[in-house]
């Protein structure tokens, strides 16, 4: 297979140990004689996944006993509008922090239920930075925050101190270091960016949270339903599930999240290191407020990214591609992403700045 350095947004690299334990599982899961895709989710074999893959979140995130996971379909898009039906009074007020496309797609969802207050906001400036210093209104019945911008690759450092109760966004940074549950009432997240195939979404939430909204919910929209059924109230994506549960084994053969951590922050560097020192590039986040997992930068001359971009194919250098709505380049640098090919796209930030500089 050719190889390819894959700085894709998400869905994203996984580990190839993990892809090459997914495939063999498609022809035959552990001995069983059934496919992971063809097997019953009431299956013991399969029951036996549900139950690893539950308590793989519990142990790598720290999850405290007070707290429920769950897995759920649909993306993280879906829970722009569960978290409102479940969590948003009606007459209530609701407020977010919008730091990006993702916070301002949430906000647009929860607009629907009723009153929302955007209580703070880096749209002056592109979302090129993690607002810090606002005030929290204490009449909100939580507030929402997107924990890492993946689009314009800015990250929350640290969250706000408050007794407001803070749900979080934490597709694209999940699983990438130790986070203190405990402060949130409820965090979801995508699969696709840290932890597995599209097609799943992971949920950590507060024992004792919902039916207070005084709202008439769906069932399957409901996430009482998936709680008090071991997310299996229907079939469930088994394979995006098992695969989600190798990375996860993964993460926990390596050290666990502070190994991670150490990891992810050691590749950030290199990168980061050469915006700065490079003569050609620069970076359009914040300093501050760098995300860990989406790099972003752009050319002082916008006319040579052509010229870059075209480089970076040669070296199979894949996904580097900004966002529309940024421009320039973004290397998603995910837990997968080995250091080898961070190493590779700094090289070749080098060596074309030894031509153009
Ligand atoms: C990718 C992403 C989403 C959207 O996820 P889907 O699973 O495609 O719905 C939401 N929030 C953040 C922070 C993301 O990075």
């Amino acid at each position: 297979m050719k190889k390819i350095h894959n700085f894709s947004a998400g869905p994203c690299i996984l580990p190839k140990e993990v892809m090459q334990k997914a495939a063999e599982s498609v022809v035959e899961y552990n001995n069983s004689g059934l496919s992971i895709i063809e097997m019953s989710h009431r299956s013991k074999d399969f029951e036996s996944i549900m139950d690893r893959s539950h308590a793989i979140v519990r142990e790598l995130l720290n999850v405290p006993e007070n707290y429920d996971v769950c897995f759920l379909q649909g993306g993280a898009s879906l829970q722009f509008m569960m978290v409102p039906e479940n969590l948003f009074p009606v007459g209530g007020k609701v407020g977010y922090v919008n730091t990006g496309v993702w916070g301002t797609k949430a906000l647009k969802e929860a607009q629907l239920f009723g009153e929302t207050i955007e209580v703070a906001s880096s749209k002056d400036k592109n979302f090129s930075y993690i607002p810090k210093g606002y005030n929290i209104p204490k009449d909100i019945a939580y507030l929402h925050l997107t924990s890492n911008n993946t689009i314009y690759g800015t990250q929350f450092k640290s969250f706000p101190e408050t007794t407001v109760p803070l749900v979080c966004d934490m597709s694209s940074d999940i699983m990438s270091k130790p986070v203190d549950v405990s402060k949130f009432d409820l965090i979801y997240a995508g699969a696709q960016k840290n932890i597995g195939p599209a097609g799943v979404v992971v949920v950590i939430s507060k024992k004792g949270i919902f039916g207070k909204s005084g709202r008439t919910i769906p069932t399957m929209l409901d996430y009482r339903t998936h709680i008090d059924n071991g997310s299996m109230f229907n079939t469930p994506p088994c394979f995006s599930i098992y695969t989600s549960l190798l990375t996860m084994e993964w993460i926990k053969n390596l050290g666990g999240l502070s190994e991670m951590e150490k990891i992810n922050e050691a590749k950030a560097k290199i990168l980061y290191d050469e915006i700065d020192s490079n003569p050609l590039f620069t970076g359009p986040a914040a300093k501050e407020d760098r995300s860990l997992m989406n790099v972003t930068f752009v050319m002082k001359d916008p006319s040579l990214e052509p010229e870059f971009a075209k480089l970076a194919k040669e070296r199979n250098l894949s996904g580097i591609g900004g966002h529309r709505s940024v421009g320039g380049f973004r290397a998603s640098i995910y837990n997968a992403m080995p250091i080898e090919s961070v190493q590779a796209l700094v090289d070749a930030m080098r060596d074309f700045s030894k031509k153009y500089a």
